[in-house]
């Protein structure tokens, strides 16, 4: 297997690495989380479909793209009251993903791609990524994979509410790993809606999100039981082809020259 076939990243040598970042490969780091998705479902939700996406990115994509191991676990504090949840502190995870990020660019990758599968790493993800643009020569990018699905599953979808262990990621996890959801025990839970403000941060004006234990006995928010494992394979094909071809727009974007406005000399020795 050479640099150009094996698109996991931790599956090559060192010197084999050397050539990877000779192609100038897109490096993507999954992030998930071990958490609860309900009765129905197991807590590697998040992780198995944010990995098995990326991991079928670099499939169809093997010349540009090495995968690095996931992230498994991430911001989950509201979850708690659920056994097994795991939580990582915001401040921690940022600076794990961020040591991750700068040890890719000090060896030479030019362009690294956040793809994550956690509702509440989103903004984590969005801070780690700009965080490396600052503090490297390269870029970074941070994406959601459902993103690039939410189009397709609309025209397969029975409801409305896009959450956790609801009807789209039940639909994934079933085209993916049937064998592993308990279709017997999915049952459909909702969040508190105020005029401005939903206890799962789904009101456009405002984000707010509450202990889970406060609102859901379930813990469940959307309804699983209209999923299908038709409609994850609509959900996989389309994040899949939406990330090949963002993989493409970020391989080919341009790293520009900054130009420096300034008059006088800066301090350029100043520390953030
Ligand atoms: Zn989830």
């Amino acid at each position: 297997m050479n640099a150009r076939e094996e698109y996991r990243y931790n599956r090559l040598t060192w010197a084999e690495l050397d050539e990877a970042i000779a192609l100038q490969k897109v490096v993507i780091l999954p992030t998930g989380s071990t958490e609860q998705h309900g009765r129905h479902l197991p807590l590697d939700v998040d992780l198995f479909l944010a990995e098995s996406v990326c991991l079928e990115v670099g499939r169809r994509a093997p010349d540009r793209v090495l995968v690095l191991p996931p992230i498994a676990y991430g911001l989950n504090m509201h979850h708690i009251d659920f056994p097994g949840t795991i939580h990582i502190e915001p401040e921690v995870f940022i600076a794990f993903c961020l040591n991750i990020t700068k040890s890719v660019a000090y060896h030479g990758f030019e362009k690294i791609l956040l793809v994550n599968g956690h509702g509440s790493n989103a903004p984590l993800v969005d801070l780690v990524a700009r965080k490396t643009v600052l503090a490297t020569q390269s870029l970074c990018f941070a994406c959601g994979y459902f993103a690039f699905a939410t189009e397709a599953f609309a025209k397969v979808k029975e409801t409305e509410v896009m959450a956790h262990a609801d009807e789209f990621e039940t639909s994934l996890y079933l085209h993916l790993a049937p064998e592993r959801v308990q279709m017997d025990k999915a049952a459909e839970d909702n969040d508190r809606m105020g005029k401005y403000a939903s206890s799962d941060s789904t009101s456009r004006y405002a984000r707010f999100n509450d202990y889970w234990g406060r609102w859901t006995k379930l813990g469940v928010h959307g309804d699983p039981t209209k999923a299908t494992a038709a409609k994850g394979k609509v959900i996989l094909e389309a994040a899949v082809s939406g990330l090949v071809d963002f993989v493409d727009e970020i391989k080919a974007w341009p790293i520009e020259k900054r130009s420096d406005q300034h008059r006088g000399p800066v301090q350029s020795q100043v520390r953030w």
